[in-house]
């Protein structure tokens, strides 16, 4: 039996030489086992397509992870009416058994830890720390959401009527869609799968083309722990042919998405539709980008913000929708800071992840376009401090760490999501015009503040306008059960992933009341 309370997952520590020679085991293992075709899995049938996508390795485009097959309309349709039609009998499974269940998840994922965190650096280009906290991550979600169901599954609280027996019961919704980004290729995308399966939906998981690969990893898992057929069913391909396929079918119950704003928005306009045949109202669980401040004040450990703002923007390529992509620093302490932060991110090495270099490559060239563009925005917006100049000749997506001086509150650099090592400096009068610059985007997710004035912490817990506020450490890494996540505005409906709240959007309240 699991212990009664949820603890995090412990991080490996690779300075222990047997946990480093384990990784690289697993990083040599995994390699000998790229470039397999994975399935779509349908009600348990394993359907390999003529079509595939290519997921390649963004620190060596020529090597191919593995190919997913491209799901057809029909196919992807086909995986909903499954999922709906299973519903009846998950939905009665008790959910003790669907919490064991989850346990029984991350057990197998503790099992397999060094070798999925092997195909996270291959696919995605984490380093082995990113790729160890993914796989960290996605067992606290199954160990978290397993607990939680326990707690909601027995009555809740009502005041009776006098000769009534009056209850209220969380029951589930239905048959859902899960659709991940690829930045947390293993957690996100099963914290999207596993909490509304604990409630007792059934799901069908369509995860991003970019990582395909770690999400077959996780159906391999959920099958090993028992995940019985059709409850999670596994649909892979383009998303202009599958996309609104999945959100407009009128037996999807629920739409839940991490992603950018453009698609969020898209599908929060899709969800709304009601076709022929729908029976209900869509819920739509949409969590998406940010554009993120850290502000420092003059009283401020100078050196605890820099460190703190140098994790948090590079951390994994800046591609992280809580990373720091803007500093604003108070006038006092603007040029100190910027050098402090200028020195450190000079230190930090770009390379192959697999050989654990500080950052690896960002995630496509796609992406790479995208910043290339922004590194062009940025000189005429900014004064370049660092990096800046792609790699020529590289074979992979690599971005060295980049830094902008001088940028206005109000440019592009400064409003944009860029989801890769470009970090914009603004300067600010004061505190009070600080946390006016740090609230002027359309986003609100995560948002820091370095100060050792108690009033202005107490101010900025009242005014930045964020769903995840750090005060004083950096702003990346929420941890399950501590930090619930999630943001405001245009970051999304704040689902406050990990945190007593989130299962509830997966269950509706059924309220019984009989004659005594
Ligand atoms: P994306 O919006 O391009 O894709 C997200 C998912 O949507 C993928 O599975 C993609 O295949 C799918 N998709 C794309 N078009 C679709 C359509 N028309 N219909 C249905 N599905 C469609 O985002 P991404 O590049 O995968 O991820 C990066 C973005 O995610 C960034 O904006 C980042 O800030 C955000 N993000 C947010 C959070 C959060 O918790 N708020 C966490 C991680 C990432």
């Amino acid at each position: 039996m699991p212990h009664p309370d949820f603890r995090n997952e412990p991080f490996t520590d690779f300075a222990d030489p047997a946990n480093a020679a384990a990784m690289e085991r697993a990083l040599a293992e995994v390699r000998g086992q790229l470039g397999r075709t994975y399935p779509l899995i349908i009600g348990g049938e394993r359907i390999t397509a003529e079509r595939t996508i290519a997921s390649t390795n963004p620190a060596r485009p020529s090597e191919v992870v593995g190919y997913a097959s491209c799901a057809t309309a029909e196919q992807a349709r086909r995986a909903v009416e499954v999922a709906y039609e299973r519903f009846d009998s998950w939905r009665k499974v008790p959910a003790e058994e669907r919490a064991a269940l989850l346990f029984r998840v991350a057990e197998e994922m503790r099992r397999r830890k060094f070798e999925l965190a092997a195909w996270i650096i291959y696919e995605v280009s984490k380093n082995w720390v990113e790729a160890d906290a993914d796989v960290a991550e996605a067992i606290d979600f199954c160990e978290y959401y397993a607990r939680e169901m326990l707690r909601l599954a027995g009555p809740q609280r009502v005041y009776p009527l006098p000769g009534e027996r009056d209850e209220l019961r969380y029951i589930p919704l239905g048959a859902g869609v899960a659709i991940p980004p690829w930045n947390f290729p293993l957690a996100i995308t099963t914290g999207l799968t596993v909490a509304p399966l604990v409630a007792g939906n059934t799901v069908v998981l369509k995860p991003s083309p970019r990582s395909p690969v770690v999400a077959a990893k996780l159906m391999e898992v959920l099958e090993a722990a028992g995940v019985p057929a059709g409850v999670v069913n596994f649909v892979t391909g383009e998303d202009a042919e599958i996309g609104d396929v999945l959100v407009d079918h009128p037996l999807a119950r629920f739409i839940s998405f991490t992603g950018s704003k453009e698609v969020g928005i898209r599908i929060y306009e899709r969800a709304a539709k009601v076709h022929p045949g729908q029976r209900w109202l869509k819920r739509a669980v949409l969590e998406m980008g940010g554009k993120d401040t850290i502000v420092v004040d003059e009283t401020a450990d100078l050196d605890a913000a820099a460190e703190g703002i140098v994790q948090s923007a590079f951390g994994f390529q800046g591609q992280k929708c809580s990373a720091c992509s803007r500093v604003v620093a108070v006038e006092p302490v603007y040029d100190t800071l910027l050098q402090k932060v200028v020195e450190r991110a000079r230190r930090l090495n770009v390379g192959d992840p697999a050989a654990n270099a500080n950052l690896g490559a960002v995630i496509d060239g796609r992406a790479l376009e995208k910043v290339r563009r922004y590194l062009e925005i940025g000189r005429q917006e900014g004064r370049l401090v660092l990096g800046g100049e792609l790699p020529d000749g590289a074979e992979g997506y690599f971005v060295p760490p980049t830094i902008f001086a001088d940028v206005a509150p109000d440019a592009r650099l400064a409003q944009e999501e860029i989801f890769g090592p470009v970090l914009a400096f603004i300067k600010a009068r004061d505190f009070d015009e600080a946390l006016a610059i740090a609230n002027n985007t359309e986003y609100g997710l995560t948002g820091g503040v370095f100060s050792r004035d108690r009033e202005r912490l107490r101010r900025a817990a009242e005014d930045f306008h964020v769903g995840n506020l750090y005060l004083n450490r950096k702003i990346t890494g929420a941890m399950v059960g501590a930090h619930p996540f999630g943001g405001f505005n245009m970051s999304g409906t704040d689902s406050k992933t990990g945190g007593p709240d989130y299962l509830l959007l997966f269950l509706q309240g059924k309220s019984i009341a009989e004659k005594l």
